[in-house]
């Protein structure tokens, strides 16, 4: 993974190490976590607030760096601010608060990114993209939390349109920079995808399938909101 990532920013004309790996850890195992572990990777993301305490308890012996990256309801605020690095899904400034308000401060700022709807897409999370400037520039001011950059998850399908809306990420993250917001993280791309993500720009990869394999069916959950829905666009 790390030579194909090196190899979509050398032809795009980046150096490699401007864009990092975060691996989607969702329904997979501890035990594949601490393989990666030995592998030489730190961070690794979540979807489900739940599942992830369990395989940061059975994982409290590991330097890892937990990053959730599923949509996050407000009666898990708390225990996200406790037990995670970084959230890259604040898409209201009522879940942004809350999570300020939550963060122990002893665990320094909790690193977060905004979510941005670039698709459209009713079934996705995400604030719309007009209304991204002013939900970043609110986050941007609380306390105990540190505005990092944006996220996106584009609409599966055509090429040329998933393009265009890792543009539109990017073009949204370079206006915020441009106004003075000290930004340094584009997430967009993941397995199927990375290379024109990181062509437009990403700073970092959310892979998962590409490094676990596909994930076991028997781990989801129907009742939870699903991936593939989210991923897909199914209603
Ligand atoms: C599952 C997931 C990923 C990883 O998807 P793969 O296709 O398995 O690489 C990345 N980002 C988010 C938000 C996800 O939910």
């Amino acid at each position: 993974m790390r030579a194909r990532i090196a190899q979509a920013a050398v032809a795009a004309g980046r150096a490699p190490e401007t864009v990092a790996l975060l691996a989607v850890s969702k329904q997979q195992p501890a035990e594949r976590i601490r393989e990666a572990r030995t592998a030489g990777q730190r961070a690794f993301g979540e979807n489900y607030v739940q599942e992830a305490l369990a395989k940061m308890d059975a994982l409290g012996d590991l330097d890892l760096e937990w990053h959730l990256v599923g949509p996050l309801q407000s009666n898990k605020t708390r225990l996200a601010a406790e037990r995670f690095d970084w959230v890259q899904t604040v898409a209201s400034e009522r879940i942004a608060e809350r999570l300020a308000a939550q963060r122990p401060a002893a665990r320094g700022p909790l690193e977060v990114l905004v979510q941005v709807n670039v698709s459209g897409e009713a079934s996705k999370s995400g604030v719309a993209p007009q209304a991204a400037a002013a939900l970043a520039r609110a986050v941007a001011q609380l306390p105990n939390l540190r505005l990092r950059g944006l996220m996106a998850i584009p609409e599966p399908g055509d090429p040329a349109r998933r393009r265009a809306q890792f543009r539109r990420l990017r073009e949204l993250f370079a206006a915020l920079v441009r106004e003075g917001l000290a930004l340094d993280t584009l997430s967009m791309g993941m397995s199927e995808d990375m290379e024109l993500a990181i062509a437009e720009g990403a700073t970092m990869v959310r892979v998962g399938t590409a490094i676990f394999g596909p994930r076991p069916a028997a781990a989801r959950r129907p009742s939870a909101p699903q991936p593939s829905a989210e991923t897909s666009g199914a209603p």
